[in-house]
């Protein structure tokens, strides 16, 4: 009697531990995580949102970079070679990938273009979203406005592409994938929301940008215009007309707030505040984040919280 209790339990133990074992075998498979490569902070930020713990995403901008005028060294062409996915957001802004994908051999590499099928606006449209048509010195002759980012329903859009793209590298959690997802998607939706409520009703529709041209989707948006310094990238110098342009542009408007990004010297925006009696505010494109701003785990959805605090100041919203 005691025998056969003892062999039933010893056979019901095993069963356990055959369960277990057969729930943590596609675990024990996976040789390592899918590595993703992003170029800009944004990209890294919804592949970790969908990848979570299964995935290990690198930025290749080194911190404080600043986004339009960074190429990649020997080193980036490496990691390059050795990655799973690599994301970028179109040729407009890093216009370097074409080159370099054609060098590195990694047939396993699955890219994925965010801009690819996004109705995309052309860098004179972009700038003429102000309403005063600021040409900057910059050809705009083909150009398109890269900073797709800034519209939270073309995030979505991207968040699936990532979703789609490794879901077929590593089609055994597909499901944590989807949930990650959508997860992330409904933060989107719900920051779309407060933008459409917050900036809903504004004295003024200007935002008066110390900065280079990288609003027009978010303009586009919430009926919002943009009037900047800079084009859609902020290389060239501005030239003192257009420095007298803006100026008077945040005067006609009653600009409560000149903006600034953390990556961009704020002198010039500091100028026109100087001659507006104009506050200076940060507004984030959130391309890239500065050191600090790493170490404190800034997460690009709280960048877009600030801004739109910063904007309802600016626009003196209700
Ligand atoms: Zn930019």
């Amino acid at each position: 009697m005691e025998k056969t209790y003892m062999s039933k339990w010893f056979i019901a133990v095993c069963i356990s531990w055959l369960q277990l074992l057969i729930l943590i075998f596609p675990f024990t498979l996976r040789a390592e995580n899918v590595s993703v490569i992003t170029t800009i902070f944004p990209l890294k930020e919804f592949a970790q949102a969908v990848g979570g713990e299964q995935v290990e995403v690198t930025q290749l901008l080194p911190p404080g970079a600043e986004a339009h005028t960074w190429e990649p060294k020997p080193s980036d062409i490496v990691r390059l070679s050795r990655a799973d996915i690599f994301i970028y957001t179109g040729a407009e802004m890093e216009p370097w990938v074409s080159g370099i994908l054609k060098t590195i051999e990694n047939p396993k590499l699955v890219i994925i273009e965010a801009s690819q099928g996004l109705p995309l606006l052309r860098a004179d449209q972009a700038e003429a979203i102000g309403g005063e048509h600021h040409h900057s010195q910059e050809s705009m002759h083909g150009r398109f406005d890269p900073h797709i980012w800034l519209n939270f329903d073309f995030d979505q859009k991207i968040v699936d592409k990532i979703t789609e793209a490794l879901s077929k590298k590593d089609p055994e959690v597909i499901l944590r994938y989807q949930r990650n997802a959508e997860a992330y998607k409904a933060k989107l939706r719900d920051i779309d929301l407060r933008y459409l409520k917050g900036l809903g009703k504004c004295d003024s529709k200007e935002v008066v940008l110390g900065s280079h041209a990288a609003f027009a989707y978010l303009a586009q948006q919430y009926g919002l215009r943009q009037i900047s310094l800079y084009g859609i990238s902020p290389n060239a110098e501005p030239t003192p007309k257009k420095m007298a342009e803006v100026i008077a542009c945040a005067k006609k408007y009653h600009a409560q707030a000149i903006y600034y990004e953390e990556l961009v010297s704020d002198k010039l925006a500091k100028t026109i505040a100087q001659e507006t009696g104009a506050k200076t505010l940060v507004l984030s494109t959130g391309e890239n984040l500065t050191q600090k701003q790493i170490e404190t785990k800034v997460t690009f959805l709280a960048l877009m919280e600030q801004n739109l605090e910063n904007l309802r100041y600016g626009l003196s919203c209700k």
